[in-house]
């Protein structure tokens, strides 16, 4: 039993973390008891193995070298790596201290470049309009010591222009770094098509281990290390790798890929279900979500509603869902992606983030669109207070 689909609970919070397959678990457990994988002996050996396959099918899973394949310890691990390290690196190299990224980026890539800005950096922003989508890639042309754009945002589940931030990119001699975390095992990942410098990826995102990272980074430019020690995986990510997560993350991966068309066509049909349903039974709703997005993501606003409200009253009827606003030293306030896409407080501080998945049935669309009328029209009344 795992506790995000018990049998009467709906889990509509894909985008947060989804269960892991079954796949993944049986590859941990096999795998459990391997050894260090940078040991010399039979048993090293065999654990080395172990990672290099799971290394090598992650590299054919998304268009990269096993050489590539760096695993870390969570996908903001990876982030931090190709934005920190790229930046010194270029630097390094005599670029100017610039860096551009978007404002919908993860806090895992956007604290770094707030870093960086503190630092002394010049940060040019690539701004998202209402429709969370960035048009304007202007700020790609001039060169700079390291560029982000994720693929798909996590609130709205927008997907960014990524290849043409590439092209332009690559034009203007930048190492681009795309933070793909909710876009792996969604959507088909070329990272070597793409011409990108590094990609981000996370395995609890796609049915692998919670705690595994996957970074992607080609041969040159290398990013500076910022963590020191053994030099273990290409020097990138020092310290002991975690084999049996590995192969998790390789099962989890070919799993997912290889269902994908499939699964995400169901998991759209589901989803536009919901949005109609939802549409239908709340006056005033708002769809935030704008294609291009992923097929699980609704992003609602319900203007004067309290997200806060909404959330413990779904929570009350066993519906797992998110708010996407960030709570600060005990003030709710209004996210900083919706901030940043230009919403009024007013729409944005009753947003509600429904993200359906690979668990997700007809049934639990219909509890939820059942019971959100009500919910909305009580968080309206609180809103109100
Ligand atoms: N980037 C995006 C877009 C995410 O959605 C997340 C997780 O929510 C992360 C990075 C961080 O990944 P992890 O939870 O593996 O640190």
């Amino acid at each position: 039993m795992h506790a995000s689909a018990s049998h009467d609970s709906v889990y509509l919070d894909h985008a947060a973390t989804t269960p892991m397959r079954q796949c993944a678990i049986d590859a941990w457990v096999e795998h459990a008891h391997a050894v260090n994988p940078g040991s010399q002996y039979a048993a090293g050996r065999a654990a080395n193995a172990v990672l290099q396959e799971a290394r090598e099918q992650v590299a054919a899973l998304l268009g990269a070298d096993p050489v590539e394949v760096i695993f870390t310890g969570s996908g903001t691990e990876a982030d931090n790596i190709a934005v920190r390290g790229l930046y010194a690196a270029s630097v390094r190299e005599g670029a100017p201290q610039r860096v551009v990224a978007s404002t919908i980026e993860h806090p895992a890539v956007l604290e770094p470049v707030r870093a960086l800005e503190a630092e002394g950096a010049e940060v040019a922003w690539l701004e998202a309009g209402r429709d969370g989508h960035v048009a304007d890639l202007a700020a790609l042309d001039q060169p700079a010591a390291v560029a982000a754009l994720m693929w798909a945002n996590n609130e709205t589940g927008a997907i960014q222009p990524v290849a043409e931030a590439a092209e332009r990119a690559a034009a203007a001699g930048t190492p681009l770094h795309v933070d793909a975390v909710q876009a792996v095992g969604k959507v088909p990942v070329d990272f070597k098509g793409l011409g990108l410098t590094t990609l981000a990826a996370s395995a609890h995102k796609f049915g692998g281990p919670r705690g595994c990272g996957i970074l992607l980074a080609r041969r040159s430019p290398v990013p500076v290390p910022l963590v020191l020690g053994g030099g273990q995986e290409r020097g990138l990510r020092s310290g002991t790798v975690d084999v049996a997560a590995a192969a998790a993350t390789a099962a989890a991966l070919a799993e997912a890929v290889g269902e994908m068309e499939a699964e995400q066509a169901r998991v759209r049909e589901l989803r536009d279900q919901l949005v109609a349903r939802v549409r239908s039974a709340v006056p005033g709703a708002v769809l935030t979500t704008s294609e291009p997005a992923l097929a699980g993501h609704a992003h609602f606003m319900f203007p004067g509603a309290n997200a806060d409200a909404m959330i413990m009253l779904l929570d009350g009827l066993g519906i797992a869902a998110s708010a996407g606003s960030a709570c600060a030293a005990g003030v709710v306030r209004l996210s900083p992606v919706l901030e940043a896409m230009g919403i009024p407080d007013e729409e944005g501080m009753g947003a509600l983030r429904l993200t359906l998945g690979r668990t997700t049935t007809e049934e639990d669309v219909a509890r939820a669109a059942t019971e959100i009328g009500d919910v909305v029209e009580k968080a309206r009344a609180v809103g109100r207070l």
